[in-house]
């Protein structure tokens, strides 16, 4: 399956805390491998993550670049779909069935979701510019809901691998396994993670 990564425009350390947050691990749970964040360079915000997925697995990194510009032509270079979500773009219903297409084909998918200004220069870069509805909304419904309508439900049956916990679903409570090295459970708990 080709590969999805997610751009995360004009992260700013004081007020976008949770709203990126959020983004990355919207991204590592609904199937994306990586997040790439820009703006404000936020450690932090890396190593949050990255706690996230020692607990409970990957395939999925997240790191700082300063230039989005530069990401967007490697990524175009490297032959992947740039696609940015903006509630000026061309209505979700109305496109997926073609980026489902390129997806399942083998192209990789670079997709952009911005903050509070998203610079013109954007729109022009991208190969599609897709909205999740033609009405203001968030970068993270907007994220959540085109990784699910592209994977059509798939990813939330996806197993995560070198997890340490995982959660046996259950119709009351909750149920954390941890898991040791070759995956395997070592003891069962019910606690709160
Ligand atoms: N006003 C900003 C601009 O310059 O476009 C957007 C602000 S919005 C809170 C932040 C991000 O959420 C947008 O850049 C876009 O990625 C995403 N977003 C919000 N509503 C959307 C929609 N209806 N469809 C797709 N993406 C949306």
């Amino acid at each position: 399956m080709s590969r999805i990564t997610v751009l995360r425009l004009g992260h700013r350390i004081a007020r976008d805390k949770r709203v990126t947050t959020h983004v990355a691990l919207v991204a590592r749970a609904y199937g994306a491998h990586e997040i790439i964040i820009t703006g404000d360079r936020d450690d932090n915000l890396i190593r949050r993550i990255e706690i996230i997925v020692e607990k409970w697995g990957g395939p999925f990194s997240a790191r700082f670049e300063d230039n989005w510009r530069e990401v967007i032509r490697r990524f175009k270079e490297a032959g992947a779909a740039i696609i940015h979500l903006t509630m000026y773009g061309v209505n979700l219903p109305d496109i997926i069935d073609e980026i489902r297409r390129i997806w399942r084909d083998g192209k990789d998918l670079l997709v952009i979701v911005g903050g509070e200004k998203v610079p013109g220069e954007v729109y022009g870069l991208a190969d599609y510019n897709i909205a999740v509805g033609n009405q203001p909304h968030s970068e993270v419904a907007a994220l959540a809901t085109f990784l699910d309508w592209l994977q059509e439900g798939e990813e939330l049956r996806r197993e995560f691998s070198n997890a340490k916990l995982k959660i046996i679903p259950s119709p009351r409570g909750k149920k954390v396994i941890r898991l040791g090295s070759e995956g395997l459970p070592i003891n069962e708990d019910d606690a709160g993670h």
